[in-house]
Order: C-alpha cells, then structure tokens, then sequence
C-alpha cells in the first residue's frame, strides 16, 4: 500500500483504520466517495463506475462515489447484500472554513442493526444474532436482537444435539447477521481490506468479533451494567453462562457499532442521507432480556420448516405456496412480525392456546366488533419501531406525526374491545394505553407538515414557545422592515433607484448607482464596488442584520433543542408505547383468525385432555382426529380456480393406531395429506381455528418432517445421506408426544435397500417412541407391515376410472392401494398388449422374490439375503442410449440404432 501523500488522504487512512471491515463512505462535497478496495466491492455491487483519483507515488487509488442525496438506496443496497457501511461526514461547512474540512463517522450500518425504513422488511423482524462457543462440553450459547424493535432474547442448547438445534434456531430466525468469535487466523484484518464478509448459507452476513467479547465474565460485566441490575437472575439467566457469554458479546458488538455518538449539529449541509443519532444514545431500548428454551414450544427443526413451507415456498414454488401467506390478513406490520413468529414457534401451554382460541371465537362472533376493530387497526404505522426510533433519538417529525395518527386509534380501540368478555381480550384491553399525554405533547409541538428531518427549520407549532414565536415574527417581518428602511432611505437621501439587499457573502447592504454616488450620506460606510454601482451600509442596518441573523441562528438553536425534549419526552414513556404496540399486535392477529375462520369455515380444535410430557400420558394422551381436514394452502390455490379441495379425515392414537401407511399413485394426494395433518396442528397450536370440520388434538411437542430424495432433487447435495442423517434425528428425538411425517423415504437409494430401511425405520419407531406418524410410500410391501404390527394402519388415496380417464377421487380410504394400479394406468394410457402382459409376468415373478424378502424382514427371521438383481447393464449401450437424440431421429435411424446397440450386447 502506498503511503498517503495528500492532508485529505491522511484524514481518510486514519478514519478508515478505526472502521477496517467497514465500506467507508466519505463525504466530499455532494458525494460519498470510497476509495481502494471499498471502491472496487462497492463499485461491483451497486454497478457503477469505478475511477481512480491522483496518483500517489505513480499508484491510482481506485475510487468510486454516489451522490449524497440519492445515497439513501444505495446504502440500503450494500447493507442487503451483508456489507457493513460506515458513514463519514463533514463535521464544517467547508465554504467557512480554508483548512481541511474536520470529518467524522457519524452511523457505522450493518445488515443486524438497520432501523432505517429502507433497510427493513416491514412484515418481518430483522435480527442479529451472535453465537457463544466456549467448547469443551459446554453448551452453545445463542442471543439475538431486532434492533429495530428492541426485541432481545437469549438461549443455550446442552448435549449432543447442540449444534445441529442452534442450526434450526438460526434457520427459524433467519438472522440478518451473526457475530462469531474470530478464528486466529484472521484476527488482524488488513486495514484496508474490504468489510465482504459476504453472506453465509443462512442468508446471514457474519461478523467476526475477537474472541474475549464472548468469555462470561465480560459479557456478564457489560449486561448488568446495561441493564442497570447487579444480577441477571431477574431476567431467567441464572446459571445459563453461555448465553449470557453470547448475549455479552452481542451487546458490545452494539456498543462498538450501532452506538457511535455523533454530534447532532452539523449544520443543513452536513446532514446525512441517514438520520443521525444524537451523542451517547444507542441502546437505550434494550432494556431487557428474555431467556428462553426451545422446548418451551413446539419444535420445528429447519427441514421441517422448510418441507412444510411455513413461512418461504421452497425453491421453484410461488411465494403463495406458503401457510403465512395463507394465513396472514394482518393490518399492521407488528400483527404480521407476531404472526410470523407464531408460526415458527407454536404453543404447548394448553393455557395460553386456549386462552388465544377464547378470543377468537369471541371476535368470530362479534361481526361488528371486528369490523369496527379492523377499521381502526388500518390506520396504525408500525408503532414499535416507531417508538424504538423515538428512543433511539432518530425519529423525525413526521414519525411523531405518524406516531400520534397511531395512538389516536387507541381510544376507539378500547371502546370496541370494552364490549368483549374473554379473558384474552379484557386483558388486552387493559394493555392498551391511550398514551393521552404524549398524543397532546405531539399536537401541541409539532406543525402540521413539518420537514422530513429534524434538521430544517419549521418543526414545531406556533404557540408551542413564545420565545421561538418572536424570532419567526421577527424573522418574518424582515422583508416589511427593509421596504419601510428602503422608502424611509429613498426619500432621505432623494436617490429614486436606492435598494436594500441581502447576499449570503455580504449580508444585508443599500446599493447606489454610480450616478448617485456623491448622494451617500455621511453615515453610509462603503462596503463593495461594483461597475456601475456601490454598495454601502449603515448603523441601522447593522444593527439590523445582526438582529435578523441572529435570530435565524437562535431559531434553529431553540427547535433543536425543543424538538429533543419532545423526543425525549416521549422516549420516557417507551414502555408503555411497547405494551400498547405489542397489545395491538396481538388484536390485529387474533382478529385475523377471527376473519379466517368466519370466511373460509374453520373451526375450533378441541384439545384432549392431557399435556404433552406428563407423566399420566400413559393412561392415553388422546387421539390425534381430525374429521373432514384440508390443506389450508391448496385449497385457497384451488378456490382461486373454482375448484374445490376434497376434505379427508385422520386418525391417529399413541395405543393401537400410532402409524398409518398411506399408499396410491404419484399424484394421488398422499403428500398433501401429510401436510395437511401437520399444518392444522401448527395452526391449532397457535391458536388459530383450523380447515376441517373437527379437529381432536393432542398437544404436540414437535414435529418432524422427511421427504424422500427423489422428490426434492432440486438440494443436490448427497440426498440419500441428507435424507438418512435427517431419518436418524427422528429416531433420536421423536416422543411420543411428536408428530412425524415421513414422505417417500428410502426412495434416495436402490430399491431394495430403500425399502428394507423404510421398514426397519416403521419398526423402530412403532417398537419405541411411538410418536404419532403418517408415512407414504410407494413401496407397495410395506403395507405388510399392517399384519405384523399392530400398531400401523394401511390407507391408500383412491382413484377411479372414467372409460379411458384415471380420475384422482383424492379420497382417503382403508387399507392398502391395489397393487396393479400402474399397471392399469399403463394399459389406459394406450400401451400395446403385449407389453402390458409382459409387465403382469414379470410383476407376478417379483410379488414371488418379495413375498420372500418381506417373510425374511419379519421379526425373528435374520438379515435379508441380497437380493437379485438384474445382470450388470452394458456402460457403453447406456451412453449410447443417453447420448440419442429422440426428438430428432428418423425411425429407420433409431431401428440402425437398435440393431447397433443389440450387436454391442451381444
Ligand atoms: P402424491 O404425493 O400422492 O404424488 P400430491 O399430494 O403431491 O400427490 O398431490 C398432487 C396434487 O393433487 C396436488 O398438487 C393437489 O393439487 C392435488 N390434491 C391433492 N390432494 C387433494 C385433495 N384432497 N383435494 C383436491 N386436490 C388435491
Ligand atoms: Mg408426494
């Protein structure tokens, strides 16, 4: 690296060392330039053009820049992409000043701690995680923040599925960025190397801190102090280091970055594209931790929440395919966060489910109400990060109008709920908070359209402070006052074509023609001469000036200072704003349960009677029924076409029925119906009234989800290991308070091998856990498995045939699929005669060989022998097949073909 040579060059080096993995935007004039590596990842990014700037010592220093006032998007871009952007201002006007302008970084941004509206996602949470491990047996500690909302949760996971449950954490999460301890190699990082850390497989940027930020002593250290607490007991974190350790560091990662003090002034010119954040503020809105568990409610593990398409359609879906989006009317953005989160962590306490349920049926019920209600909540900004801006010290006037429009609701929102009895609702009800004190604080302060930042003049009301009344007056009035001056002058010094006049260089002066020059009264003192004119000023309108700029500058001083205490006024009162603003989440999601299950006829799940985990579950936890089920998903799909879903019933129990077998044709509905069983214990769970017409639950402690390879050949990693090793945690963790779903799987491998783990998979689990489990499979021998074992139940989807149709009824009914199906729908689909008589021989010569191998799978019986298999196939004949082109080959060439390929054999 060369040395810098240029003052301007030092000021960059020394600023861009304090923020080495950040892509530096250094204001110059109109511009935020970056320069060197910054340059090139940024140049790339944003697609524009990267220069060079004076050479130093013969080396060009690569540079590229973006406007000032169009840097707002371009920010947002970098920070998407999971750079870290550090923002460097200029702390002078530079036309008053001859030296180097004085710059400082005022906002470092990074993809976990936006709270910008441009950065963030309005309908889900925007988190930073950080990750705590500290080996050696101890458990991996996880801690995370919506910086945005003041949302900050802490957890740890022990044994040796540690790993692989954070893995689900994080994927649940989906965290923006994490911040990990650094490995030693990379501790020093080049002073200018660029922040791309890039983004990992999770979506996330990371961040690597130094690895004393996690040891528990300091992070125990930095919490209490935040918090203001000698101990963290209060918060649940009693003997949790690890998560404490993760927590710590998180927060001095905020301490280091999203807390950098900048100094409010900066003059008009100096504002950045981002608001800025006033000295010593930051963190204030995390005033406190919530620890908890996984297992305090229903796990869904990352291939579960994926499979299910929960809340992202698996690649190649449409963004419709997923449960959110058929669920998610909500009004606000807080009600779809809090639906969001909901489904990714449905509830096991009968208490609170039922509690949630209560409420919807009540606003089910009361039409009026709701409509009212949903009326109300349409009017709501985003309340919480609203409110975390205000404390943050970067909401501007036109978020405390939009914060006022919010709370105005308040009052018309608890006159509709006052009419509710549950007991959700009335407590609810009293959660809500006028917040009467701030709403007249804003309508007293804050000007009907005031400027977008808070750095303009013009914020606050007339009447608001009497002192700033008078100097706008004054201000005001100064055109009226020089008019009078300038008549009152004209007619003094008999001068016609005398003018008073302002310039930003000058000031305030009376311009003379040259003609009249000699006119001038002896008070007059010259100012500038010009060609055809001079200019003067006098006394009075010295004194003047001064009183005018003067009171410019106290106008700006004064509204600053104002606009702060109003700020800070309301930041006082962020406690209440959150409990109103996550009392109104809540009513904006259960009032859309509420509208979901008038309009699409759901209905209310009935719990049985024992909780999950309890000790008397032996006596029977209760069945799992659900009576004229749909899938929540595709039947809006098939609404949308006029056509319509049709409706099936499940039936589980953990006694004589933990296992059903679901067997039929491809596209028969097997796949669907897993789903189907699995979503509307999600929805039930979450309190949500659910598509059949009863359902009869237990409550479920997770649910576990497997597809078979081929179906989801699109992840193209090893599949059948994937699918094996996701095979292998079920039979690890399932209890028998799960639900598992297992689709198609053992179909990654040869068949036999496929077939012999399925069965061996039914076995174990029906011996063991016995969770409650839906298994489809187009292994046709599996359906033995009925006679064998007690515990498992054949159900196959029924088709019927319509002359030459195969009509999917996408009925379920008992028992196993006929075996000939395919067979059957060969022959319909017009294959010749003799193929199809071939293929029943040769079916016939396999039930044979299979019958034996199910006899030898039997209990008792030892290892299955290995199977037969076809002689070894010719390599060559094979790529020769696939190398034809079918499409374009004349029949006498593919007969030359077959003739070839037949001597090749041979
Ligand atoms: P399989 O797993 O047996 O191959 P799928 O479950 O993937 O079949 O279903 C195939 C298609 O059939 C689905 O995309 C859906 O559109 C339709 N389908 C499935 N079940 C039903 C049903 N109960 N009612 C109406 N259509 C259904
Ligand atoms: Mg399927």
């Amino acid at each position: 690296m060369t040395e810098p040579t240029t003052p301007l060059m030092q000021q960059y080096h020394s600023i861009k060392r304090q923020h080495p993995r950040a892509l530096l935007l250094f204001r110059l004039g109109d511009f935020y330039e970056l320069f060197y590596e910054d340059a090139v990842v940024a140049a790339r990014q944003l697609q524009i053009t990267l220069t060079s700037r004076n050479r130093e010592r013969g080396q060009a220093v690569p540079m590229c820049g973006v406007p000032y006032h169009a840097a707002e998007s371009y920010i947002a871009r970098l920070i998407r992409a999971g750079h870290k952007v550090a923002i460097c201002e200029q702390m002078e006007d530079p036309s008053r000043t001859k030296k180097l302008v004085r710059r400082e970084v005022i906002r470092v941004l990074t993809p976990g701690t936006a709270t910008d509206s441009p950065l963030l996602e309005t309908r889900e949470n925007h988190f930073l995680a950080s990750i705590a491990r500290n080996g050696s047996g101890k458990p991996i500690g996880l801690a995370f923040v919506d910086f945005s909302t003041g949302e900050f949760r802490a957890t740890e996971f022990g044994g040796p599925a540690a790993e692989a449950r954070l893995q689900d954490e994080l994927a649940i999460l989906r965290p923006r960025e994490i911040l990990v301890a650094q490995q030693a190699a990379t501790l020093f990082p080049e002073p200018n190397r660029p922040a791309a850390v890039g983004l990992n497989g999770l979506g996330a940027a990371e961040t690597q801190l130094e690895p004393w930020v996690f040891e528990a002593a300091h992070s125990e250290r930095i919490l209490t102090e935040h918090l203001r607490v000698a101990t963290l007991d209060g918060f649940g974190l009693a003997g949790h280091e690890q998560a404490i350790a993760a927590a710590g560091g998180l927060l001095h990662y905020l301490r280091e970055t999203a807390a950098i003090s900048a100094p409010e002034a900066t003059g008009g010119n100096g504002t950045a594209a981002m608001q800025m954040r006033p000295a010593g503020r930051g963190l204030e809105h995390l005033d406190h931790i919530v620890f908890y568990q996984q297992q305090d409610a229903l796990v869904l593990d990352h291939v579960t929440v994926r499979n299910l398409e929960l809340v992202q359609p698996v690649p190649g879906d449409e963004p419709s395919a997923t449960l959110l989006f058929a669920l998610d009317r909500t009004a606000t953005g807080m009600g779809a966060r809090l639906l969001r989160s909901w489904i990714l962590r449905p509830s096991i306490e009968r208490d609170e489910i039922e509690a949630r349920l209560d409420a919807v049926a009540e606003l089910k019920s009361a039409v009026v109400a709701r409509d009212e209600a949903g009326r109300e909540l349409g009017k709501i900004f985003d309340l919480e990060r609203l409110t975390s801006r205000v404390t943050l010290g970067t909401a501007t006037p036109r978020d405390l109008l939009a914060l006022r429009r919010s709370l105005s609701t308040v009052p018309a929102m608890r006159g509709i709920l006052v009419r509710c009895k549950t007991a959700r609702i009335v407590s609810l009800h009293s959660q809500l908070d006028e917040l009467e004190d701030v709403r007249e604080l804003i309508a007293r302060a804050i000007a009907d359209e005031p400027p977008a930042l808070p750095t303009e003049p013009g914020i606050l009301r007339r009447g608001f402070n009497a002192e700033l009344d008078e100097l706008r007056d004054l201000s005001k009035s100064s055109k009226q006052t020089i008019a009078m001056m300038e008549e009152r002058e004209r007619k003094r010094t008999g001068i016609a074509s005398l003018k008073i006049r302002f310039n930003s260089v000058f000031g305030y002066y009376i311009e003379i023609s040259k003609a009249n020059q000699h006119l001038a009264p002896a008070d007059y003192t010259r100012k500038q001469t010009l060609v055809n004119a001079e200019r003067f000023t006098s006394p009075e309108l010295k004194d003047y000036e001064r009183k005018v700029l003067e009171a410019d500058e106290r106008i700006i001083e004064i509204e600053r200072r104002l606009y702060r205490e109003v700020r800070e006024t309301i930041a006082a009162q962020a406690s209440r704003l959150r409990q109103t603003a996550a009392a109104i989440a809540q009513i904006d999601v259960l009032a859309n349960f509420a509208t979901l299950a008038a309009e699409r006829n759901y209905s209310r799940p009935i719990f049985s009677e024992f909780e999950c985990g309890h000790a008397d579950n032996a006596a029977g936890r209760g069945d799992l029924f659900i009576a004229g089920g749909r899938h929540p998903v595709i039947e809006n799909l098939l609404e949308q076409r006029g056509e319509r879903f049709v409706p099936n019933d499940v039936y589980l129990d953990d006694r004589q029925q933990p296992i059903l077998l679901i067997t039929g044709p491809n596209m028969g509905g097997k796949s669907t119906y897993l789903r189907q069983a699995a979503l509307i214990v999600v929805m039930a769970q979450i309190g949500c009234f659910v598509p059949a017409n009863e359902a009869r639950l237990p409550l479920i402690d997770r649910i576990f989800t497997r597809i078979g390879a081929s179906d989801n050949l699109a992840r193209g990693r090893s599949t059948f290991l994937v699918e094996m090793s996701e095979v292998a945690a079920i039979l690890n963790t399932a209890s028998s308070s799960s639900l598992v779903l297992l689709d198609e799987v053992g179909r990654g491998t040869a068949t036999f091998d496929g077939l012999s783990i399925a069965w061996a998979v039914i076995e174990h689990l029906h011996q063991n856990a016995r969770p409650r489990t839906l298994f489809a499979t187009h292994y046709h021998e599996l359906t033995e498995l009925a006679q064998l074992l007690p515990g498992v139940k054949n159900v196959h989807v029924s088709v019927r045939e319509a002359g030459s149709e195969i009509v999917f009824l996408r009925r379920v009914e008992p028992g196993a699929a006929d075996k000939s199906y395919g067979i059957e729908v060969a022959r319909l689909a017009g294959l010749p005669a003799p193929v199809i008589a071939r293929a029943r021989e040769v079916l016939a010569e396999h039930e044979k060989s299979e019958h034996q191998l199910t006899q030898e799978l039997s209990p008792g019986a030892g290892a299955p022998p290995e199977p037969v298999m076809f002689a070894p196939v010719n390599q060559e004949v094979l790529d020769a097949l696939r190398r034809a082109d079918l499409d374009n080959l004349k029949p006498l060439e593919a007969l030359n073909l077959l003739a070839a390929l037949k001597k090749q054999l041979s």
